[in-house]
């Protein structure tokens, strides 16, 4: 069966960026059986030898920079000025993952026994299927490739159809540090082609990032068939801000953490709580610092808000907020301030809403565009009822100057992530992992080479 092609649309003004047809399913069938072939001789190189081939890859995806953020920009709309934090990140952590690698995945002793000799060690699964999102596409799809990689694995990397240039930036990447024929694959699957090879168990691991729905598709297919799945979902990430917060610092590292990427980041600030002595002060100095975001096309270097991926993510967000201010709410930015702003396009102004409460969608469900509510909270035990009061637990962050405090609250959140005066972050150093529907399983930190190897036991009786 021939497949339509994917068409990437641009969100700045829905030109076509660029189309690609889904692999033929006799290709896909080859491509596995490359991958196989080639992850039985790499299961064989020693750690710093794979090393070697991951750090030439990093390298050389950092040379291809000057074209790669235009390139992202024209893909998703993330604004240029901003396109080359995702490169750093994206080096950041795969050096920190290949750097743990030698002892994240070195056997585990069990202590000494008399006439036997035993350890644990960490086998490869074999092929691992990357499922990658648009919305941080170099980020979200290194959180696997490079350890799955490290840990002696072949990958396959299935790209968002919005983003499927960076799957060919990865694949660039490795032919051009020389990675065995095979080992890395970037392919372009539909949804039934990637089900069918986690459901007839073609692959050994999926490592999916993306909405709910999709990691419910994921899962489905995976029933019964005894593979990994690891689920990076969604979230609604709260933000509280303690009596005692540096306001300065709060107002300003949790409006980027709401607006940046246009909020289509999964551990952006969607909702934030405030102590009711400092609401006033907080809702007046955030709002004056929306205003000076500048909404527009996101290859003009003065650009900070880009548009949002699509048209149709812009009407879901406009509905949530139109939604919540017929329910009471009130929106506190005046979208006619931002020129580019336009009902019916990915143009949309950020949006500051208070006056509301936890019955309205948008302090619900996800929304993954340019819009934060605000409620004053009486104090940390109100704080954390409503922080929790949510379908998701990514990250959860607190801003405070009392660390105790914030440890405390901290154990009661239901979050993956507990920050103390920091949001919208990602440190590989450690587990990147959600609660409730944000989804199971870990990726980065030494926890992540867990997911990606099995353990086996030798059991030696000497003598
Ligand atoms: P999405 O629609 O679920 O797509 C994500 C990826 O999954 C894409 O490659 C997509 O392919 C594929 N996909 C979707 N449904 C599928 C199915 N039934 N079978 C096979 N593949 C399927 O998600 P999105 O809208 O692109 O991404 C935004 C979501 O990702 C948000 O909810 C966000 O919070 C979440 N996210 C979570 C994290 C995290 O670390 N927890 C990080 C980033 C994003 P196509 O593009 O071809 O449809």
């Amino acid at each position: 069966m021939i497949s339509a092609p994917v068409r990437i649309v641009s969100p700045i003004d829905g030109s076509l960026v660029a189309e690609r047809l889904p692999v033929a399913d006799t290709v896909l069938s080859a491509a596995i059986g490359a991958a196989r072939a080639a992850q039985r001789e790499w299961r064989k190189r020693a750690i710093p030898e794979r090393a070697a081939f991951c750090l030439a890859a990093v390298d050389a995806m950092l040379a291809m920079q000057e074209a790669i953020v235009p390139e992202l920009a024209r893909q998703m709309g993330r604004p240029v000025r901003y396109g080359a934090g995702e490169l750093r990140g994206f080096a950041e952590r795969a050096r920190h993952m290949v750097a743990i690698a030698e002892q994240a995945l070195a056997p585990v002793d069990p202590g000494p026994k008399e006439g036997f000799k035993r350890w644990i060690q960490r086998d490869p699964l074999g092929l691992v299927l990357v499922v990658a999102p648009w919305n941080y596409p170099f980020l979200t799809a290194v959180n696997t490739i490079v350890p799955a990689l490290m840990a002696g694995n072949a990958v396959l990397l299935k790209h968002a159809s919005q983003t499927l240039l960076v799957g060919e930036r990865f694949q660039a990447a490795f032919d051009a540090a020389g990675l065995p024929k095979g080992l890395f694959q970037n392919l372009v699957l539909t949804h039934e082609q990637t089900a069918r090879l986690i459901d007839t168990r073609a692959v050994d691991q999926v490592n999916f990032t993306g909405s709910v729905a999709g990691g419910q598709a994921i899962e489905r297919a995976a029933a019964g068939r005894f593979l990994g799945v690891g689920l990076e979902l969604g979230g609604k990430d709260p933000g509280y801000v303690r009596e005692d917060a540096d306001m300065a610092h709060a107002v300003e590292t949790l409006v980027d953490g709401a607006f940046f990427n246009s909020g289509q980041s999964c551990c952006g600030i969607e909702r934030i709580y405030v102590a009711k002595s400092r609401y006033a002060e907080f809702v007046e100095r955030a709002v004056a610092l929306t205003k000076t975001y500048v909404l527009g096309d996101p290859l003009d270097e003065a650009t900070t808000l880009g548009p949002l991926v699509k048209a149709e993510a812009a009407a879901f967000v406009r509905g949530q907020v139109e939604s919540a201010l017929r329910a009471g709410a009130k929106a506190l930015i005046d979208p006619k301030s931002f020129p580019r702003d336009k009902v019916g396009t990915p143009y949309m102004a950020p949006q500051i809403v208070v006056d509301v409460d936890h019955q309205m969608s948008l302090m619900r469900d996800e929304s993954f565009g340019p819009v934060v509510g605000i409620m004053a909270v009486s104090n940390d035990e109100e704080a954390v009822k409503l922080m929790n009061d949510s379908a998701y637990g990514l990250t959860a962050a607190i801003f405070s100057k009392d660390a105790d405090a914030a440890q405390r609250i901290g154990q009661d959140l239901e979050t993956g992530t507990v920050f103390l005066n920091r949001c919208d972050y990602l440190d590989p150093a450690l587990a990147w992992t959600g609660v409730k529907d944000t989804g199971r399983g870990v990726t980065l930190s030494a926890l992540g080479y867990e997911t990606l190897t099995r353990p086996k036991s030798f059991h030696l009786r000497l003598g």
